[in-house]
C-alpha cells in the first residue's frame, strides 16, 4: 500500500513537472504559428515602422523623392536621388498586430518639420529690404524662389523667405547643359569731327552663345550649390562700334559717358538668361549702369514723359516716349525731377542715379523698348 502510493505521488510529480516545463515550448509553438514575415524600415537606426510589402514601401519611397524633381528642367540629367538620412529595410517575424497600416506610414514618410515661410510682398518692398527683414542674404533669397525676376516683384507677389523643412531630407544632384547668351561690348571710336553729344552707331552688336554645364545639389527642392563645371562658346559675340564727338567722351576717374548717365560700367548686360535648376528663361530688359549716387540722369532723346514714379522692383523710375515706337526708362532712381506729361529735350536732366527698388548697389537701369518690345540698350547709346 505505502509503496504504490509512493509511486504513484512520484509519477504524479514527474507528470507536472513535464508539463510545466513543456508549457513554454508548447505556447511558443502556438505563437511562431500566428507569426509572419515583415519588414522593419529604421530611420539612423531608430526604428520608425513595420510594413507587410518591401516592394510596396520601396514604390512609395521613390514616389516620395520623385515629388522633389517637379519644378526642375526635364531635360537636367538626375545623377543622385536619395535621402539624406540613413535608411534601412530588414526582414523581421512579427505579430499581425504589429505591423503599421499604409495611412500610419504614408504619414510618416510625409511628415513635416515646418511649414514653409512666405512672405507678401507690400509697397516699397525690394528684394534687399525682404532679404534683410528675414535675416537671409539676396542669393538665398533667389535660390528660394527661383521663378521671380528681381526688378520685377510687386505688391500682392509672394515670397518663399525660409524653405519647408521635412523630417526626411531629400538630396538631389543634377547635371544641366543650357545655352546662355554672351552680351556684346560696345567699342567707341573718338571722331573730332562730331558735335558735342553727337553719336553714330557704325555697327550694331549681337550676342554671342554659349554652352554651360552646370552641377547642382538640392536640399528638399532648393539650391544647396550650383558650379559651373564646362563651358563651351558657340558663337562669339560681335562688338558694337560707335561714333562719338570727342568733347563728350569726359573721362573722369575712368568714368564712361553712356549719353543717359556718366556711369563706372555695365553691371548687367541685356539679355535673357535659362535658369540651370528649372530651364524656365527669364529676362533683363535693360542695362545695369554701375554710377555714383546722385549723378545726372539725362533724357535718350527729345520726348515726353509717360510715367514717373515708384513701381515694384524698379523703384523710383521714368518712361519717356520718343515718338515713332520708340520708348525708354530709367529705374532705381533717387530723385525724379520730372512729372507724367511733361515734355523732355535731348540731354535735359530728369532725376538722378540711386538705389531704389530691387538694387544692390547704386546703379542706373536703362530700358529702350521699341514697338512694345525691350531690345539692347547698347545699341542705342
Ligand atoms: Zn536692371
Amino acid at each position: 500500500m505505502t509503496k504504490k502510493i509512493t509511486i504513484f505521488t512520484v509519477l504524479t510529480i514527474f507528470a507536472v513537472v513535464i508539463s510545466v516545463l513543456a508549457l513554454p515550448g508548447l505556447r511558443s509553438i502556438a505563437d511562431s504559428r500566428n507569426k509572419e514575415t515583415a519588414y522593419e524600415f529604421s530611420v539612423d537606426g531608430e526604428k520608425w515602422f513595420i510594413v507587410s510589402d518591401k516592394e510596396k514601401l520601396d514604390d512609395l519611397l521613390q514616389e516620395y523623392k520623385e515629388e522633389y524633381l517637379q519644378n526642375i528642367d526635364k531635360n537636367a540629367l538626375v545623377k543622385r536621388l536619395d535621402l539624406q538620412s540613413k535608411t534601412e529595410i530588414i526582414s523581421v517575424e512579427v505579430k499581425p498586430e504589429e505591423i503599421n497600416s499604409w495611412e500610419e506610414v504614408k504619414t510618416k514618410i510625409y511628415a513635416k518639420e515646418n511649414q514653409a515661410t512666405i512672405i507678401e510682398v507690400q509697397k516699397g518692398d525690394n528684394l534687399w529690404n525682404i532679404a534683410k527683414a528675414n535675416e537671409i542674404s539676396i542669393e538665398e533669397l533667389e535660390g528660394l524662389n527661383p521663378e521671380i525676376n528681381p526688378e520685377k516683384i510687386y505688391p500682392g507677389d509672394k515670397l518663399v523667405v525660409k524653405p519647408f523643412k521635412p523630417v526626411l531630407d531629400v538630396i538631389i544632384e543634377l547635371e544641366n547643359t543650357v545655352v546662355q547668351s554672351i552680351p556684346f561690348k560696345v567699342t567707341q571710336e573718338k571722331d573730332n569731327g562730331m558735335y558735342r553729344n553727337q553719336k553714330k552707331t557704325i555697327k550694331e552688336g549681337t550676342e554671342g552663345e554659349k554652352e554651360v554645364t552646370y552641377s547642382i545639389i538640392l536640399t528638399n527642392g532648393y539650391q544647396a550649390s550650383l558650379d559651373i563645371i564646362d563651358e563651351k562658346i558657340l558663337k562669339e559675340p560681335v562688338n558694337a562700334v560707335v561714333k562719338i564727338g570727342t568733347k563728350t567722351t569726359v573721362s573722369r576717374g575712368g568714368s564712361v559717358n553712356y549719353g543717359v548717365v556718366q556711369g563706372k560700367r555695365i553691371s548687367s548686360s541685356f539679355g535673357s538668361r535659362i535658369h540651370p535648376i528649372t530651364g524656365k528663361r527669364s529676362y533683363h530688359d535693360g542695362v545695369d549702369i554701375a554710377a555714383t549716387h546722385g549723378n545726372g540722369v539725362y533724357a535718350y532723346s527729345n520726348g515726353r514723359v509717360v510715367s514717373a514714379g515708384y513701381n515694384g522692383g524698379y523703384g523710383n523710375n521714368i518712361v519717356v516716349d520718343h515718338g515713332n515706337g520708340l520708348k525708354t526708362r530709367y529705374a532705381h532712381l533717387s530723385v525724379i525731377s520730372v512729372k507724367a506729361g511733361q515734355k523732355v529735350e535731348t540731354g535735359q536732366r530728369i532725376g538722378s542715379v540711386g538705389s531704389t527698388g530691387t538694387s544692390t548697389g547704386s546703379h542706373l537701369h536703362f530700358e529702350v523698348i521699341k514697338n512694345k518690345k525691350t531690345v539692347n540698350p547698347l545699341n542705342y547709346i
